[in-house]
């Protein structure tokens, strides 16, 4: 296995799910301020672009330290390039039971026995939890978090434009009679022209 370690998910190559939903994420966004709020009131505009944007910027914040996050064993981060021999008197000095790690031959160095080597990532991983097709990257013990904090934001700002959604075409159905009533003014003034 000759290729590099990734230590991030916007190393390539991308996944094509991670631009799908990237651009799917903005799309949503766009589709807010330019379908939702010109049809909302000026209180409405306050409300929703205050919470929308909030969850857009919470979303972000935790998908850049999902993505942007290293979840390597930290051994094998600081002891790669180090012999064996280095690294046993290492655990000789720190009182550490060299029965408790592992040597992956494809990273070439000592890791935890609670890591995991990611063959997409060709690195091992403490904790691997899985590799998420949407932020490119694995996900272990040092970034869980922020893979949980991705999970419920998006949730939360998918519930938010999908309730702004609902909450705009009921508006749209209540005033159906004010629309109906322009577009057909709007209609006789066309067939006046017309004749
Ligand atoms: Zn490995
Ligand atoms: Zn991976």
């Amino acid at each position: 296995m000759n290729t590099p370690p990734r230590t991030n998910g916007c190393m390539s190559p991308l996944d094509s799910f991670q631009i799908i939903g990237t651009i799917v994420f903005i799309l949503e966004m766009v589709i807010f301020v330019t379908c939702y709020i010109p049809s909302f009131d000026y209180e409405e505009v306050v409300i929703s672009a205050s919470l929308q944007g909030l969850l857009f910027a919470t979303v972000t914040a935790f998908w850049m330290l999902g993505t942007l996050s290293d979840p390597t064993d930290w051994l094998v981060k600081k002891y790669k390039r180090c012999s064996r021999e280095t690294v046993e008197s290492y655990f000789h000095q720190a009182s550490l039971n060299t029965s408790d790690y592992t040597f992956c031959t494809a990273c070439q160095s000592f890791a935890s026995k609670r890591s995991k080597h990611c063959r997409r990532c060709n690195r091992c991983v403490l904790e691997f939890d899985h590799h998420c097709i949407w932020l490119n990257n694995c996900i272990g013990k040092d970034n869980y978090k922020f893979f949980a904090g991705v999970l419920v934001s998006v949730l939360l700002f998918s519930s938010s434009f999908i309730s702004w959604c609902i909450y705009s075409f009921a508006r749209f159905v209540n005033n159906f009679d004010t629309f109906r009533s322009a577009f057909s003014q709007v209609l006789d003034i066309l067939c006046n022209v017309r004749q």
